[in-house]
């Protein structure tokens, strides 16, 4: 690990883009904007470079919603940014003409855990991000999934719900995203409100349309009968998503992030403890929280350039003439 780098270290995010430059392993310098959602397909690159242009670095690594196409450098498809698709890797390298390393944020994440964070020392480790979107990051046998364009482990798109009308962000029916995805919190309470017919503050905001993850957990705190009921089946949902990844990937370690974890962990955890094993083949291991919290993407791409996996490092953009 190269601990004299400098690093411009960036993570683009469903609603926060996340821009900050360390020297080795001491941060110097954080910005966290809004993720632009208009302004055509260099609006996010644009951005970061507007941040970054006044400071010195000799490596950028940017980990970013996906998917992604790592052969291009670019988003595409996402269905979490109304851009849909933007670049990220080319400007970038064009803007400061130092190696420019992408990767999943999620991939980017376990990375993290696995160089810098509680994953050090574990040889199979998988990284869940419960926030806007369902994200997941895999290391296998030491190696890091990454996949024919980078998007090996989009599992908040595994359908944990064949009979589900909800529809995810991606188009598909019953994934878990669509499920127990930020993004889509007021139509799954709207359609629970309608299921069910006790009177509760919580089941008024939800068949108004306004429920969100912030106002669902407060409800909940507070004991609202509708939110506690519908927090009980979101920790039934990724009880069932958590199994189904210990069942693909058998891992020594699972690390949940995303800022809906982070903030509402206490009603979440033991929620996922209660029913995982209902889903689970295997013992389930260790569930931790992400060591970085909300900079657990940032800190990934910091990984990622201090020390290269070798299954991102054929994606890097190094030199003028290499397309
Ligand atoms: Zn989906």
């Amino acid at each position: 690990m190269d601990s004299s780098l400098r690093v411009l270290a960036v993570d683009v995010g469903a609603s926060k883009l996340r821009i900050a430059i360390f020297h080795g392993l001491d941060l110097v310098y954080r910005a966290i904007i809004d993720t632009p959602r208009n302004g055509g397909p260099y609006a996010v690159a644009n951005a970061i470079i507007r941040y970054a242009r006044d400071y010195r670095f000799d490596v950028a690594s940017i980990a970013s919603i996906g998917p992604l196409d790592l052969v291009r450098g670019w988003v595409t498809g996402t269905p979490n940014n109304p851009l849909r698709d933007f670049a990220l890797r080319d400007p970038i390298y064009k803007s400061f003409n130092v190696p420019v390393y992408i990767a999943n944020d999620c991939v980017a994440s376990v990375w993290g855990e696995y160089i810098l964070g509680n994953g050090r020392g574990l040889n199979d480790i998988v990284y869940v991000t419960i926030s806007t979107g369902i994200g997941v990051g895999a290391i296998v046998d030491g190696h890091l999934l990454v996949g024919r364009r980078g998007n090996s482990h989009e599992a908040g798109h595994i359908v944990l719900d064949l009979n589900s009308s909800l529809k995810c962000g991606c188009g598909g029916l019953g994934h878990w995203e669509a499920l127990a995805g930020g993004s889509n919190i007021s139509k799954l309470a709207k359609l629970k409100a309608l299921e069910s017919t006790y009177t509760s503050k919580g089941r008024e905001i939800a068949l108004s349309g306004g429920m969100s993850s912030e106002i669902l957990y407060r409800l909940a705190r507070e004991g609202d009968v509708f939110a506690l009921n519908l927090v009980d089946y979101l920790n039934r949902v990724h009880a069932a998503g958590l199994a189904s990844l210990i069942a693909v990937y058998d891992p020594e370690a699972i690390f949940i992030g995303g800022s809906i974890y982070i903030y509402n962990e206490d009603l979440i955890a033991p929620g996922i403890m209660k029913y995982i094993r209902e889903y689970s083949l295997l013992e389930p291991p260790p569930i931790r929280r992400a060591t970085f919290d909300q900079d657990s993407g940032l800190y990934g791409a910091l990984a990622i350039a201090l020390k290269t996996p070798q299954e991102i490092a054929r994606y890097t953009r190094y030199s003028e003439g290499d397309d």
